[in-house]
């Protein structure tokens, strides 16, 4: 059966009720108390939801407004920081991101990563707090062992083939760490130039499998069941 351990439903109704009846086990990401509303609506209990402050938000959502999301989710995620895609202050992204992870870890829920370009400040904060962690389409060339020897999960993303920091970590994560990703349709449209549409989100699975398959010389069918086997011991 299709996982998607990281995914941005973007309110898409059509893509919620896909993955629904293609039982594709999918982790849906909120970043706002408005996103977490409609998500809820949009998948019910029908797939696990991820709350967390994204570090791109530092600044415009407060602790207090949010922590009963984070009670509510069974995932803290996505988290971080970030010093390539986002303008926010790295001082508030860092102090917003150890506040979660401490949360996190208090509250014995597993963590989703967003790491981009703060790569090295992340797995330093993250040994402060030791627990289940995914690393969510790390694709860096650096620190990619000090984060295995983390006994971290990892998300392939959909540029398996055309970034070599990506080739090289499907390649050497551990296979039972090893999950794969869209990050939304979006996402994939960002990371593949072409637009995508819904009814082309199973083939961007498969696509990824057999990408990542053929790399560790596997067959697409016996990875397709250890990554959906990897997501569920992730939320177990
Ligand atoms: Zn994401």
């Amino acid at each position: 059966m299709l996982s998607d351990a990281h995914c941005h439903l973007d309110g898409s109704a059509e893509l919620a009720a896909l993955q629904r009846d293609e039982h594709i086990l999918a982790i849906i990401n909120c970043q706002s108390p408005a996103e977490w509303a409609t998500n809820l609506a949009l998948v019910g209990d029908q797939q696990p939801l991820s709350f967390g402050i994204h570090p791109w938000q530092a600044t415009t959502l407060r602790w207090a407004e949010v922590t009963p999301y984070l009670a509510d989710a069974k995932i803290i995620g996505e988290i971080g920081m970030d010093s390539v895609w986002t303008d926010v202050n790295l001082l508030e992204q860092a102090r917003l991101f150890e506040a979660q992870l401490r949360y996190a870890h208090d509250h014995r829920k597993p963590v989703i990563l967003h790491t981009k370009g703060c790569e090295r400040a992340v797995l330093t904060k993250i040994q402060k707090y030791p627990n289940r962690y995914l690393v969510h389409w790390y694709a860096s060339p650096e620190y990619q062992l000090d984060y295995i020897r983390l006994d971290c999960y990892f998300t392939i993303g959909p540029d398996v083939l055309t970034d070599p920091a990506v080739t090289q970590l499907a390649k050497t994560v551990p296979l039972n760490r090893l999950l794969i990703e869209t990050d939304g349709l979006e996402a994939v449209t960002w990371a593949q130039h072409r637009p995508v549409q819904v009814a082309d989100y199973p083939s961007i699975l498969k696509q990824s499998l057999r990408v990542v398959a053929n790399l560790r010389g596997m067959a697409p069918v016996d990875l397709e069941a250890v990554v959906y086997e990897n997501l569920t011991r992730f939320l177990s």
